[in-house]
């Protein structure tokens, strides 16, 4: 979600840079400009307890909206959980300055710093620095999944006589399994081939860099700082930040699926940069404040721009018209989480993805008066050895 997307300073219709990133049932930040607790408190997200924040460099209209916002944790009383800002060089020298503003707080605030070439293994996949050019201290980030296992043959298991049940988890899962009459069978006898993960790539501010084109190679979505229109080149130059026109050649070059054109000079509209960066690329996308990106698993579609409200039908700022979210179903990992709300979503039904509290797992949560539907919906799923669980 685009909760900033302008340059240098707040518009009337932008606010200055900041990204959401929700994943199965995490909210990372990516910026945090002046003015970004406000625009979630405004977005149909809200403002999460966020537990990391990533800064792309520390340049004021990318970390000004910090201490407001941990100033609001903090006065929410809240103790659990911890928050880690990463940032680049320099990161910890700028909360150093901060601390007369941040005072003491009552949770725990932990602060990395990251080099362009440094990795974050986590569950399933990682966030990798990448060098751009903006001439200060700065870093690009990529998220890029693991692959996933294959779909899982019913047909298949049937014909092997495979039971229902736990064996078909396990396979399921990559590993083998012994049948009661001995018989071993493996994984790849009952799902098909490796599923791709996806990969993301958030530039930052940055002038058009070999670096960035080989971070982004075949990405699904590169979302690109386009400062500028192509009668500014020269002042991109001077300045270290990409026109439209550079924006696309990265993207072009890198062969992403989408582009997504940010941190736009408060002289533009957006369109005259799609426009200039479409001569060049073709898929690319000039997103406002609260627009989404879906970014579905490749084999199920292309990523696509979500105008503000219009995935749900109804106007991001207004909280109260949404009905009360509640949970119909808990997924194992993110895979079966998306598909789940995808399959929702096909019948109509908005549905969100959020963390469990206790377990691994994720809920999958609708709104309460769409509940029946959601259920119906998803008992028509054949499967036998769905690994869906009711809640
Ligand atoms: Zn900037
Ligand atoms: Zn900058």
């Amino acid at each position: 979600m685009f909760l900033g997307t302008s340059a240098s300073m707040p518009t009337a219709r932008r606010a200055p840079a900041a990204l959401l990133l929700r994943r199965g049932g995490e909210r990372l930040l990516f910026d945090c400009a002046e003015g970004t607790q406000r625009q979630l408190q405004r977005s149909s997200v809200g403002l999460p307890e966020l537990e990391e924040i990533f800064l792309t460099h520390l340049h004021a209209d990318h970390v000004l909206g910090l201490p407001g916002m941990l100033k609001t944790f903090a006065l929410r009383g809240r103790e659990e959980p911890g928050l880690t800002v990463y940032g680049p060089r320099g990161t910890r020298d700028l909360f150093g300055k901060l601390k007369p503003f941040l005072g003491r707080l009552p949770y725990r605030l932990t602060i990395v710093e990251l080099s362009p070439a440094d990795v974050l293994e986590r569950g399933g996949y990682r966030i990798e620095g990448f060098a751009v050019d903006h001439g200060v201290s700065a870093i690009g980030y990529l998220l890029v999944e693991e692959d996933r296992p294959g779909r899982f043959d019913v047909a298949a298991a049937d014909a092997l006589g495979v039971p229902p049940g736990r064996e078909r988890g396990i396979l399921q899962g990559g590993d083998p399994v012994t049948l009661s009459d001995g018989t071993l069978i493996t994984a790849d006898e009952v799902l098909g081939p490796a599923r791709l993960g996806r990969k993301l790539a958030i530039t930052g501010d940055t002038a058009p860099a070999p670096s960035v084109v080989q971070a982004a190679y075949r990405a699904d979505v590169l979302v690109h700082e386009s400062t500028f229109g192509e009668e500014e080149k020269v002042r991109a130059r001077e300045t270290l930040h990409a026109t439209a026109v550079e924006a696309a050649e990265v993207a072009r070059l890198a062969e992403v699926k989408l582009l997504a054109l940010t941190h736009v000079s408060p002289r533009y509209s957006g369109s005259e940069l799609a426009g200039q960066a479409r001569a060049i690329f073709p898929d690319v996308v000039v997103p406002q404040d609260f627009d989404t990106i879906e970014l579905p698993f490749p084999e199920r579609g292309t990523p696509e721009l979500v105008k503000r409200g219009a995935a749900a039908g109804k106007s991001p700022y207004d909280q109260s018209a949404m009905s009360r979210m509640i949970q119909v179903a808990t997924a194992g990992d993110v895979t079966e989480a998306e598909e789940l709300q995808e399959l929702l979503r096909n019948a109509g039904i908005d549905a969100e993805v959020e963390a469990a509290d206790e377990e691994d797992g994720l809920m999958v949560l609708v709104p309460e008066n769409s509940l029946e539907a959601a259920q119906d919906a998803i008992e028509a799923l054949s499967e036998p050895d769905d690994l869906i669980a009711e809640p």
